[in-house]
């Protein structure tokens, strides 16, 4: 295990370079708004802190309060969230907004903390030590890395890294400790080529003195991913196109959407597409086809296409409509 100087260096380095963030309270500050931190936790999965902060101001100057967000109509906050994908968090950040509110504020730890909606182990752990000091070990991807390498470890399990964080925390610097290791795996102990002639912790990392720090931990062997089909309905009237809601439950559960069938594992045949969108998700892929109907198909509303940024479309079928708009207009002016 390494020493407990790697805490002191850390510490150190994030006093100097501390960045200053809406969410966040300077070193040494009073405990950073638990609303503030939740939501930027929940926003910040699986994107970066840049694409992040104008959405999380935005979202702050609508919905300023915990109170605010949980009497926000569910729409309203699926809309907002348009963009920032994996919209399961939307649904559930007005769930768990709600359900602090019942209780009468955030609960204080991570054990409690874990109850709330949508919030799983490492965001209960990182409100835990940010908002409320307690030594709790959150452990994302970027906490991982640093760790392992850090100890020189190929294959860690989950309690070995955590008991790793839990031994580095100096008492009363919970929030620090655990936002500079956040920082530190993000911008210099970064995934391939880590920084680490920048590193404070170089001296003390068993995985530089390897000399192949990058070979820390092991990749974990990746899944093949299934590719999917979907078809979405292109209905196009005055300036105006066919768009519906998706079912609640569900991928893009509530999202505004084009109409559409339900997606295959099979391309349907004899689809003439105006436009296809290839779109990653976490666990397969999809090519989505843009398919012209006379008539529109289900209940839904006429979009303005002009207005099409307000629509709260996810990015998968914003793409789709622009494409669409634009193959739809080369083939007018060739006609
Ligand atoms: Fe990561 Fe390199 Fe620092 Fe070790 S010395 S913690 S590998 S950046």
């Amino acid at each position: 295990m390494v020493t407990a100087n790697v805490a002191a260096l850390l510490l150190q380095h994030y006093v100097d370079n501390f960045r200053r963030l809406p969410w966040r309270a300077g070193p040494g500050e009073p405990p950073a708004d638990p609303y503030r931190v939740w939501l930027s936790e929940i926003m910040l999965q699986q994107t970066t802190v840049a694409a992040v902060r104008p959405r999380f101001e935005r979202f702050l100057e609508r919905w300023p309060t915990i109170e605010a967000l949980a009497g926000a109509p569910d729409e309203a906050v699926l809309n907002e969230w348009a963009g920032l994908g994996y919209y399961a968090r939307a649904r559930n950040l007005v769930a768990c907004a709600r359900e602090v509110v019942r209780r009468g504020g955030f609960p204080e730890t991570a054990a409690e903390l874990r109850t709330l909606p949508g919030v799983g182990a490492y965001t209960s752990a990182a409100i835990a030590a940010i908002a409320f000091g307690e030594p709790a070990a959150a452990v994302d991807t970027n906490v991982r890395r640093v760790i392992a390498r850090l100890n020189g470890l190929a294959e860690p399990s989950p309690d070995e890294i955590e008991q790793h964080v839990l031994h580095m925390i100096p008492p009363g610097r919970a929030g620090d400790l655990t936002q500079a290791m956040m920082d530190l795996g993000a911008t210099i102990c970064r995934p391939k080529a880590p920084l680490c002639g920048a590193c404070p912790l170089q001296s003390e990392c068993l995985s530089f003195r390897s000399g192949k720090p990058e070979a820390f931990p092991r990749p974990k062997q990746k899944r093949e991913r299934p590719h999917r089909y979907g078809i979405a309905y292109w209905t196009e009237r005055d300036g105006r196109v066919w768009l519906v809601r998706r079912p609640a439950k569900g991928m893009l559960g509530g999202m505004a959407s084009l109409p559409g069938l339900e997606w295959t594992d099979c391309l349907p045949p004899g689809v003439n597409a105006v436009a296809s969108v290839r779109h990653v998700f976490t666990h397969f892929s999809l090519d989505l086809l843009v398919v012209p109907k006379a008539e529109p198909l289900g209940e839904g509303w006429w979009q303005p296409l002009a207005e099409l940024s307000g629509a709260g479309l996810p990015t998968l079928y914003r793409r789709a409509c622009e494409l669409a708009v634009a193959n739809c207009e080369a083939v007018s002016a060739a006609a």
